[in-house]
């Protein structure tokens, strides 16, 4: 099985570093990540109303932009994303789908008047990754507040969590994760 996830970054003046993604997520997922550099006209999805932009019109752009080789893709961009039932999301998922997208803006601690942090932002966006890509894989939340699964309403929840699928997550997934040791 040699399943080509694509990590494609919408736009992003992301860190070199962050290719380090495609390793970190190897730990606990058997798959091919490549990285994409993806170009998207952001402005279809804007909300001028809410300044914000439409996360599934965008997860459906995503969809058109997966390689024929490819499993499954998952955007990450620097924009705050919404659906119109909620504020902001971090993230969203097709559950047991091919696509999903991160948001990284309210992972950053600039957003909340913190000074820059680029390690926790890279660790809440790994985290985040892996959350949204365990519902492309069929998990639902779990209520072990420790794992990767568990919802995040607050970022804080994020921080509490490990980069780890709990026993029982990857029983569901039949994936073995090797504990991240940071
Ligand atoms: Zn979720
Ligand atoms: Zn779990």
């Amino acid at each position: 099985m040699n399943k080509q996830i694509y990590l494609a970054f919408i736009n992003g003046h992301f860190p070199p570093d962050w290719k380090n993604l495609a390793t970190d997520l190897r730990h606990c997922l058997p798959f091919t990540f490549e990285i994409l550099s993806l170009k998207v006209n952001l402005r279809l999805f804007h909300s001028a109303d809410r300044h914000q932009y439409h996360s599934t019109l965008l997860l459906g752009h995503l969809l058109k932009n997966l390689p024929e080789q490819g499993e499954k893709i998952i955007g990450i961009t620097d924009v705050d994303i919404y659906i119109p039932i909620l504020t902001f999301l971090f993230g969203e998922a097709q559950l047991n789908g091919r696509g999903a997208v991160v948001s990284t803006y309210r992972l950053n601690t600039v957003f909340y008047g913190l000074p820059r942090n680029d390690k926790l932002l890279y660790d809440r966006t790994l985290k985040e990754i892996m959350h949204e890509l365990g519902h492309t894989f069929g998990l639902v939340h779990c209520a072990d507040f420790e794992c990767v699964m568990n919802s995040s309403t607050y970022v804080e929840n994020i921080d509490l969590k490990q980069a780890f699928f709990c026993q029982s997550c990857q029983d569901k997934m039949g994936i073995t994760c090797d504990k991240r040791t940071t």
